[in-house]
């Protein structure tokens, strides 16, 4: 058994938790701290990371993955509060997609690995030809939906992949999603140019999220006619966003928030490789690239984003600072709402029966400074 007790980061009420098991036993309120330094400290349920590229220098794409790659990417997550992600891939050739999952599917083996990588998310190949909606995607390899194929990939995967990022309005993507739907796997839209006849289509098709919305976008859009209002207007689809403070303007984010509302947000970090890596320069996808002192990835010499590198957590902290949102919701959007979407029943939250994976931190003017992380079945 054991214990911790803190503010509830969704009420502050002081609660004292017993953990058993892994699992969450009891949630109590309790009328003072045994310890003072717990009048500081909030528990929040474990973040939950539905797009993470890589991490510290690891590709998940990379030909020779290895489970090794896998704990260190695992780990430095658990430093920063996430327990729950799933490895993303982008558009790639079909040898290159198998051989990704094929990686992926094997370090599941291992039961640490396993425990915080429920599945994958596949983002593309069946997305948007059109520049400036297709992002960093290869244009080569972005093709039309095939079932066929995605079943393929699917079983290199070990049947592990969750959601699939696609562009509503590319030909045969209303059947696609209707078979993706019947086989329990949540459809997101994304990277694409649909109008809001296609995404009104998408949705009745069964289609639950959108990708980084405002991202995956060309920079001029016409005010009558683009994806954005039908992906806000409709209260059946989710968002995620990228709230790394570079990817969406504080002011975006807030009319996101408002039109969404907060059950209909998710935050993702959308991390690529060179997350965890020292500011510089890098060689990247035969890009030069900056890491920004400030987390942000640059193509070098120009003032185009090529990647995401800071935590999920920087995206709760600006979730605050951005909307004027409490700590519940900010923190709801990075478990509970994506926890739900993929029906993961026993996380997301904290309540007796679910497992013990909590974040201990301290709010210092805005920021999250994480003291703990538990994780339900790794021994302390
Ligand atoms: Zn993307």
């Amino acid at each position: 058994m054991y214990q911790l007790e803190g503010l509830l980061y969704s009420d502050n009420s002081k609660v004292s938790i017993k953990i058993e098991d892994s699992v969450i036993s009891k949630v109590e309120t309790v009328d003072k701290f045994n310890d003072a330094s717990s009048s500081k400290r909030y528990i929040a349920p474990a973040l939950v990371d539905n797009q993470v590229n890589g991490y510290v220098g690891i590709e998940f794409s990379k030909p020779d993955l290895s489970t090794e790659d896998m704990l260190k990417i695992v780990r430095k997550h658990r430093e920063n509060g996430v327990m729950t992600f799933m490895p993303t891939v982008i558009t790639a050739s079909f040898e290159s997609l198998k051989r990704s999952f094929t990686n992926l599917a094997k370090t599941l083996d291992d039961t640490e690995v396993a425990y915080s990588v429920p599945g994958f998310h596949l983002e593309g190949p069946y997305i948007s030809p059109e520049e400036g909606y297709r992002g960093a995607h290869s244009l080569k390899d972005i093709r039309k939906p095939d079932w066929e194929e995605f079943l393929k990939l699917n079983e290199a995967a070990g049947g592990k992949i969750m959601q699939v990022t696609l562009a509503p309005e590319v030909e045969g993507a209303v059947d696609f999603i209707k078979k993706c739907v019947a086989n329990g796997i949540v459809v997101s839209l994304g990277h694409h140019n649909g109008s809001a006849e296609d995404i009104e289509r998408a949705v009745d098709a069964g289609a639950k999220t959108v990708t980084h919305l405002g991202n995956g976008l060309a920079n001029n859009i016409n005010r009558f006619e683009n994806p954005l209002w039908m992906q806000l207007a409709d209260d059946r689809l989710m968002c995620s966003c990228i709230l790394d403070g570079f990817h969406l303007r504080p002011e975006m984010a807030k009319v996101f928030y408002r039109a969404k509302t907060p059950n209909r947000m998710i935050l993702t970090s959308d991390m690529t490789m060179l997350a965890g890596l020292p500011p510089g320069d890098y060689v990247w996808d035969g890009k030069e690239v900056e890491l920004t002192e400030e987390g942000v990835i640059m193509l070098k010499g120009t003032k185009y984003f090529a990647g995401a590198s800071l935590p999920l957590r920087t995206g709760v902290e600006n979730m605050m600072r951005f909307t004027g949102c409490v700590l519940k919701e900010a923190i709801d959007m990075a478990s509970i709402n994506p926890a739900k979407l993929y029906g993961f029943d026993d996380r997301g939250e904290i309540a007796a029966g679910k497992r013990a994976d909590l974040i201990v931190f301290e709010l210092e003017e805005g920021k999250m400074r994480i003291v703990e992380t538990i994780l339900g079945n790794i021994s302390r």
